[in-house]
């Protein structure tokens, strides 16, 4: 039988927004040595809001944006979710896409209106158009950037401001408290990004450009200095979750992938949840042994 303690410990958190799937990952939670973060809507709201839009070859800045958000409906990213909403509440009328293929983490291709069109990371779309690198990059150190590719050429980019989530710095310091000797970050988006969002937050280390397998021989390689904790929200960090000792979810308004490979689902849309998430398990095991 599983002992009071930790059924109590499972009920209290619950009250805060923490689901913990059972008195295993309960006791896993105790005991985590290494917390890593993904960023896009993990760390940051994953709200983001169009700064700018730039136009390259005379298809307009309106029309990139429709282009983008016509596509991105076929998918859950929340950068994509993000156009999409833009795009409705400027009063665009979005076309339903075809061929639509969505590459998790990168973004996504297929025609609109008989137009081939490529949206996602920069350097993705690059990539897909036979670019060896974005030569733009450079120009939004620090915002998100989502290139948008007509017909084989870039068109335009969206320059994305996505802010910081409140309480993370206090969180982190809270987790040490508790035991946790290690934090990284973790994420596909370009290092001058991650840089940006980890200042200040006094991280032991930071992984950018990962694919999702990446991020899972992160984790893997992390769980040999002790028990390791992943935090994600996407499609794309579903392997990772599921190969820590201890896998966290978004779950108010992440993937629903990264829900069901999580041992930990956060009910609200605030990651700061972990601080007394933690406390909640490391004083149950206390109490249960
Ligand atoms: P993280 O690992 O930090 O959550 P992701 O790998 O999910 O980040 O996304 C990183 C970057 O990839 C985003 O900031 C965005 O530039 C780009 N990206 C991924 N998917 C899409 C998409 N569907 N549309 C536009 N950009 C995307
Ligand atoms: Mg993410």
């Amino acid at each position: 039988a599983v002992p009071v303690a930790l059924v109590a410990g499972l009920s209290r958190a619950a009250h805060f927004g923490v689901l913990i799937k059972g008195a295993k990952p309960l006791e896993a939670m105790a005991r985590i040595r290494t917390l890593i973060v993904d960023k896009t809507g993990t760390l940051t709201e994953g709200r983001p809001r169009i700064v700018s839009i730039d136009s390259h070859i005379g298809i307009s800045e309106v029309e990139i944006l429709r282009f983008a958000a016509a596509l991105e409906q076929a998918s859950q990213h929340p950068v994509a979710q993000a156009i999409v909403a833009i795009a409705k509440e400027q009063g665009l009328t979005l076309p339903v896409p075809s061929e639509v293929a969505e590459i998790p983490g990168e973004g996504v291709v297929g025609s609109v209106q008989g137009r081939k069109i490529v949206v996602g990371g920069a350097s993705f779309v690059a990539r897909r158009i036979g670019q060896t690198s974005d030569n733009h990059s450079s120009l939004a150190a620090g915002s998100v950037l989502v290139a948008v590719a007509v017909d084989g050429k870039m068109a335009g980019h969206l320059v994305m401001a996505d802010p910081l989530r409140k309480g993370v710095e206090t969180m982190f310091k809270r987790l040490r408290q508790e035991g946790v000797a290690r934090i990284l970050l973790a994420t596909g988006d370009r290092p001058e990004v991650a840089e940006r969002v980890a200042e200040g937050l006094g991280l032991d280390g930071l992984r950018a450009g990962l694919t999702p397998d990446q991020k899972v021989l992160l984790v893997l390689t992390e769980r040999k200095n002790g028990p390791v904790m992943m935090v994600g929200d996407g499609v794309n960090d579903a392997p990772a979750l599921a190969a820590a000792d201890v896998g966290v979810a978004m779950g108010a308004r992440g993937a629903a992938a990264s829900a069901e490979a999580a041992d930990v689902v956060l009910l609200v849309d605030q990651v700061d949840r972990l601080g007394p998430g933690i406390v909640i398990a490391r004083r149950a095991r206390r109490i249960a042994i």
